[in-house]
């Protein structure tokens, strides 16, 4: 047997005692809240020495992980996901340095894999073959496919809101799904009852150890995965902490094992500050921002809530509040609500836009992230990581509608001999000939690429580009656009130029245009640009609905009128 250098400490009492699988209450004091530690120093030198040359998954930071064999059997490359710029998004918000750390990549899409992979191997390690788990989907998601693979046998208590599909998905690994009318913290209470009666471990969330030390790998690859990019990087490994990690929450396990992730990493000297936590909830289930609102350590519990993002409905999150209210108090930090309405808009908007498709949860995210881009609570110099989830099936057609595919009769285009003309284009309504015109004027290339797919993803027009404004007024003569879509700062024939040349000549002079600027305008400028403009767009301002809303709108009333 390979020895476990692994100790708890009792957060109540203090007491450390050694770590042995399935450990649940402190010796002295009989308190749940163990927390792992190990000898950091010991480990500092062998991950200087030896983790550059180990495979790029979870099982790399074995050492500060309480599993003896590692990588245990069961596993199947949790971990090691990727970190990627979110170009589309940060030229939208006007922050540069935004970051999906993609989970999605996991076996079973979410981060609850790397929960699963640790406790689940740790649990086998105790010789347990019974484990039960409340879920509100994706822990019953991820601790199936790991338990199956060990040999356990998972009994899943869901609540009633969990999406059939998912529950499903949780049935197909063999797990038996007990469904429970009622809340998630009911929910809890039902596992916890079935699990003492029939003598069966019992996940207890953030009071096991192995859960909170799986979350730390999130925290430890960010860091090499930000590392990578910074200069001296290649004299030699640099870890780099974010200033910002964002995550949606429901019971805040996730951030509470990345944040002591990073505190390990500043203690063991890899790191040299912390990062601030973006913590997101659903408006419908909000217990630790109404707390964080009133300044309180714990949170306002809520017995019913009311979200359609039943992943995040956790309303009584206990402690783990109070560990990430400290945290946040003094690391820095912000507790933030969004609407289920703004999380699908979002959703929708980041699969559209950045090609990702993610769960409403991990939108709930990405529409945080938007709002503290809003209220001015990023910094563009500020890098920001946004944790990224997978499932989507459950609310595809919610976000969808009706409308969102064409349908062809094979017979009608094949049968048709000889070919006709058109006849394809005809029955999908795809003739570009009818698609208004829309010229897009930027000096700038990414900025021309993000309008293109503001536009794509609205219909189907036409687009031109220019990058310049003489190439622009030619275009805008000889092409007659239904739209101009103009940049005002450009080198050469400025936006304000070409908007003169535009309404000087009587064959362009009814195009509508709207300008777009990043420039903070003088009272002066503004008035020049409103006589000619049609509408003037600050650039950033790309994501609000209104500026979908009117640009729809102006091609139709366009169109409509030709
Ligand atoms: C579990 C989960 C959350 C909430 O995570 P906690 O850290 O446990 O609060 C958020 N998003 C997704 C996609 C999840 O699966
Ligand atoms: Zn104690």
């Amino acid at each position: 047997m390979v020895a476990l250098d692994v100790q708890v400490r009792c957060l109540d009492c203090g007491h450390q005692t050694g770590y042995r699988p399935g450990i649940t209450h402190c010796p002295r004091c009989g308190s749940e809240w163990l927390q792992a530690v190990y000898d950091y120093p010991r480990v500092a030198r062998v991950w200087r020495e030896r983790l550059p040359a180990r495979p790029f998954d979870l099982w790399r930071y074995h050492e500060l992980l309480p599993v003896r064999h590692t990588p245990p059997e069961t596993a199947q490359g949790e971990g090691g996901t990727p970190l990627y710029p979110a170009r589309h998004l940060s030229m939208m918000l006007k922050l540069p340095n935004i970051w999906i750390k993609d989970e999605r990549q996991n076996p079973t899409s979410s981060f609850k894999d790397r929960q699963a992979a640790v406790t689940i191997a740790a649990l086998k390690e105790a010789g347990l073959t019974d484990v039960v788990v409340a879920s509100t989907g994706n822990v019953a998601i991820a601790y199936s496919a790991y338990a199956s693979r060990a040999g356990i046998k998972l009994w899943a208590f869901v609540s009633s809101a969990v999406p059939a599909e998912k529950m499903r998905e949780v049935a197909i690994y063999g797990t038996q799904v007990i469904k429970v009318t009622g809340t998630y913290d009911q929910t809890k209470q039902v596992a916890a009852r079935f699990a003492q009666e029939r003598g069966f471990y019992l996940d207890r969330g953030a009071r096991s150890v192995p859960t909170v030390e799986s979350m730390k790998t999130l925290a430890f690859e960010i860091a090499e995965q930000l590392g990578l990019l910074h200069p001296d990087a290649r004299y030699g490994p640099v870890w780099m902490a974010p200033d910002w990690y964002i995550q949606a929450v429901s019971g805040g396990l996730g951030p509470l094992g990345v944040a002591k992730g990073f505190q390990e990493l500043f203690e063991m000297g890899f790191i040299d500050r912390m990062p601030k936590l973006g913590i997101i909830q659903a408006a419908g289930c909000d217990p630790m921002v109404r707390a964080w609102e009133q300044d309180r350590a714990e949170p306002v519990d809520l017995d019913s809530p009311s979200t359609h993002i039943s992943t995040l409905a956790t309303g009584r999150p206990g402690r783990t509040y109070t560990l990430l209210y400290e945290y946040v108090k003094r690391h820095g930090g912000v507790f933030l609500r969004v609407t289920d309405e703004e999380a699908f808009r979002t959703m929708h908007m980041m699969a559209k836009m950045e090609g990702i498709s993610m769960e409403p949860a991990a939108a709930v995210a990405f529409a945080g992230l938007i709002r503290m881009a809003r209220e001015g609570l990023i910094q563009p110099h500020e890098t920001v990581v946004v944790n990224c989830t997978g499932h989507t099936m459950p609310i595809e057609s919610h976000i969808l509608g009706e409308r969102w595919a064409r349908e062809v009769p094979a017979e009608a285009v094949l049968q048709a001999a000889p070919p006709q003309e058109g006849l394809l284009t005809a029955l999908t309504g795809l003739d570009p000939k009818r698609h208004p015109k829309v010229l897009i004027v930027d000096d700038h290339e990414p900025a021309r690429i993000l309008f293109r797919r503001v536009l794509q993803s609205l219909g189907e027009y036409q687009i031109l580009e220019a990058e310049n404004g003489r190439q622009a007024l030619e275009l805008a003569r000889a092409e007659r656009p239904n739209l101009i879509i103009l940049d005002l700062m450009m080198p050469g024939m400025d936006g304000f130029q070409v908007l003169e040349r535009l309404k000087e000549d009587p064959e362009t002079a009814s195009i509508p245009v709207i300008v777009v600027t990043a420039k903070h305008l003088s009272g002066q400028e503004r008035a020049r640009i409103q006589n000619l403009a049609r509408s003037l767009l600050i650039k950033g301002e790309f994501l609000s609905d209104e500026f979908f809303e009117e640009i729809r709108a102006l091609l139709e009333e366009e169109t409509e009128g030709r």
